[in-house]
């Protein structure tokens, strides 16, 4: 009996995070990522390494479109078995994949028009890699974990989800495998977060592994605080307003635009900046933000905190949705 590991993606380069596990008994994908570096997308188009239909299921270890953006193409092409992931990371990518083949079909709808009035052609066909109703199918395999509770995910591995602190419902994934009458325990790391974020709580350690395979893509890095940095935040909003101007501040729909509403909402009640009218202008946004609501439980204890005093970092007077 053998345990093998293949790194499909995510190696030598940050995106397309993608690892086969194949034991005498199973095949399946920790993560399923799309390649986002634009000198590596051709490899998103390449046929899948295994059929699809051979995986005995898919882990899935955050919502982030490197981690899960290929889901939609592997169920397009036959892989119809389950996919686990935490309930915020399903609810969550079920929007972003979505997101992800409209896109798609931007894209392809685009270059077909420019390739037709510059005469020419391309390697791969003007079609959208996947499209909004491909990412929708995925909807029914998605089977929820919890955190810290070990499930079956095939006939002899079984995982259990760590809170990942990296964005709302990330997991690291400890992989329990039976090898003639011993077990191995594979740790992926999935993104990592840092301690003391806004919202989440710290990560969970994970105490024991054989082996560990571990994101580095900012460990040679070491990141401001981002307390520290929402002050500046709060600096630059306040010599704004003295000056009359207004401010616009592009944001990812997931994570970023929480946490800037969660230090909003604080700034304007410990009375840091005045109470301002504040714009979220993105349905992706809006929609993740609402899942953020519906999952209290996921709050640290700051964020709990405002909950239990029958308030919420997400609702304050002069916020709009603008849906
Ligand atoms: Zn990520």
């Amino acid at each position: 009996m053998s345990i093998e590991i293949q790194f499909l993606g995510a190696a030598r380069n940050v995106t397309g995070s993608r690892y086969l596990i194949k034991t005498d008994h199973t095949q399946l994908l920790v993560d399923c990522g799309l390649y986002q570096e634009r000198r590596l997308q051709d490899r998103n188009w390449q046929p899948f390494e295994i059929p699809p239909q051979s995986l005995s299921s898919v882990i899935i270890s955050h919502a982030h479109i490197d981690h899960c953006g290929l889901l939609p193409k592997l169920v397009k092409e036959g892989f119809a078995g389950p996919v686990f992931a935490t309930e915020a990371t399903a609810e969550i990518a079920r929007i972003s994949l979505t997101d992800a083949g409209k896109l798609q079909e931007e894209d392809a709808a685009f270059k077909k028009k420019r390739h037709e009035r510059e005469g020419r052609k391309t390697k791969y066909p003007e079609i959208p890699l996947y499209t909004a109703e491909d990412a929708r199918a995925i909807s029914p395999l998605f089977k929820t974990v919890e955190y810290s509770r070990e499930t079956a995910v095939a006939e002899d591995i079984t995982a259990t989800f760590h809170n990942a602190g990296h964005v709302f419902g990330s997991a690291s994934i400890e992989l329990k495998i039976q090898e003639n009458h011993r077990q191995k325990v594979i740790v992926f790391s999935g993104d990592l977060g840092n301690w003391d974020r806004p919202i989440l709580k710290n990560p969970d350690l994970v105490n024991q592994a054989d082996y560990v395979v571990i994101e580095s893509t900012y460990g040679d890095r070491t990141h401001q605080d981002i307390n520290e940095a929402s002050l500046k935040l709060a600096e630059i909003i306040n010599q704004t307003v003295q000056l009359g101007g207004n401010i616009v501040i592009p944001s990812f729909a997931l994570e970023r635009t929480q946490d800037l509403l969660f230090f909003l909402n604080r700034f304007m009640s410990e009375g840091k900046i005045p109470r301002l009218k504040v714009f979220v202008d993105s349905p992706m946004a809006i929609s993740i933000t609402k899942i953020f609501k519906e999952h209290p439980e996921l709050y640290d204890r700051e964020t709990s905190g405002w909950v239990n005093n029958g308030s919420s970092p997400f609702e304050f007077e002069g916020l709009f949705m603008s849906n």
